[in-house]
Parts: C-alpha cells; sequence; structure tokens
C-alpha cells in the first residue's frame, strides 16, 4: 500500500537551543531548517516545498497524499499508478499493492494461481508449462505421460512404448489375457488393447 505516514511538525522555541544533531537539515536541499514547519518522513526531514512528487509536471505537495518512494525517489499516488506501477502478468492491471515477483514476472499475490484451476500457491510448489504455472496435481494431471495399462507416469528414463494411441510402460505393455510381454513382439489389438497372437481370436 502507498505509505502514508507521515508527520508534520512545526518546531517549537524550545528545539532552537539547537546543537548539531538537533539540526534540521532538509535532505533535498541541505539547507538548515531555522524555524517553521518541516516534515519527517522515511527516517529523513524534509522542507515542506521539497516534500513532492518527484515527476516533473507533477510536483503535487505529498502531505496530504499517498506517496510511493521508489528508488529513493517519492511519487504521489497518481503518479506511481500511472508511470510507476508494474502491470500484473495475469490480470493486466496495474500492481499498487503488494507486488508478487515470480518466474520473471510481476503479480497481485491473489493472481499468482494455477493456471487451470486457480489455486493460489502461498508457498508451496508450481510447476511451469509454457510459461504459465500449474500447481502440483493439475501439473501431472495435464503434462505428464500416463501409462495406459498401469496409470502411473511414464517418468523421464522410463522405457515404454507407444502404441494403440496410447503409451505404455514397456513392463506394461502385455497381452490383454495373458500378461505375455509384447515390447518388440507382433501383437493384435482388440477394443484398443492388444493381445498375443495365441489369444487374437
Ligand atoms: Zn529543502
Ligand atoms: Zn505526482
Ligand atoms: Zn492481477
Ligand atoms: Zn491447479
Ligand atoms: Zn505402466
Ligand atoms: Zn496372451
Amino acid at each position: 500500500m502507498p505509505s502514508t505516514d507521515f508527520d508534520t511538525n512545526t518546531m517549537s522555541s524550545t528545539n532552537n537551543i539547537s546543537i548539531q544533531s538537533n539540526l534540521k537539515i532538509c535532505c533535498v536541499c541541505n539547507t538548515e531548517i531555522q524555524r517553521g514547519p518541516f516534515i519527517t518522513a522515511l527516517g529523513k526531514i524534509w522542507c515542506p516545498e521539497h516534500f513532492i512528487c518527484n515527476t516533473p509536471s507533477c510536483r503535487r505537495p505529498l502531505q496530504d497524499l499517498g506517496f510511493v518512494e521508489e528508488q529513493g525517489q517519492l511519487y504521489c499516488e497518481y503518479c506511481f499508478e500511472q508511470y510507476i506501477a508494474p502491470l500484473c502478468a495475469k490480470c493486466g492491471s496495474k500492481i499498487k499493492g503488494d507486488c508478487l515477483k515470480a518466474i520473471g514476472k510481476n503479480f497481485h499475490p491473489e493472481c499468482f494461481s494455477c493456471s487451470y484451476c486457480g489455486k493460489l500457491f502461498g508457498n508451496s510448489p508450481f510447476f511451469l508449462e509454457d510459461g504459465l504455472p500449474y500447481c502440483d496435481n493439475d501439473w501431472n494431471e495435464l503434462f505428464t505421460t500416463k501409462c495406459f495399462a498401469c496409470g502411473f507416469p511414464v517418468e523421464a528414463g522410463d522405457r515404454w512404448v507407444e502404441a494403440l494411441n496410447n503409451n505404455y510402460h514397456s513392463q506394461c505393455f502385455n497381452c490383454t489375457m495373458c500378461k505375455k510381454n509384447l515390447e518388440g513382439q507382433s501383437f493384435f489389438a482388440k477394443g484398443g488393447r492388444p493381445f498375443c497372437k495365441n489369444h487374437a481370436r
């Protein structure tokens, strides 16, 4: 959220018995503020006329506005929104509050969610596919190759067979009747399932 906490102080006469550490030096113009109001914000001291938005075309006083510090410069909430706020990679609108950086992009925290089920990741792991994040479950469901016989994923390094428009672990590509392994063997298809020569009919 844009920060709005700052104090406007008016120096009282007792403060004028100033020793070095009590000097009020504006952090912009480096002049001592002898009398009159000054502003403390972000742990620094400012003349009111220097506590302004950094955008040259704006220069709004920030005393009554929300403001944001960006790389050491102050911007009013309007300029921040217009010029500086990053765009959310998911919904495309500006991120005025908390910004979550992930996979090299900016997101509203509530927009960084599974591309399939919409679940927020929080601290849980996610998987990337084509630059989009997916939760564990959906990624497994959507992007892993599963063995048609046993239902478990065919993982990198597994030997597998592609047959009858399905994928099988090599050891799962068996005759539907007698379970004889059919990898590299001639086989027959009935109802989309493989059968050995003996059980083909
Ligand atoms: Zn100043
Ligand atoms: Zn401004
Ligand atoms: Zn968003
Ligand atoms: Zn999901
Ligand atoms: Zn299998
Ligand atoms: Zn058989």
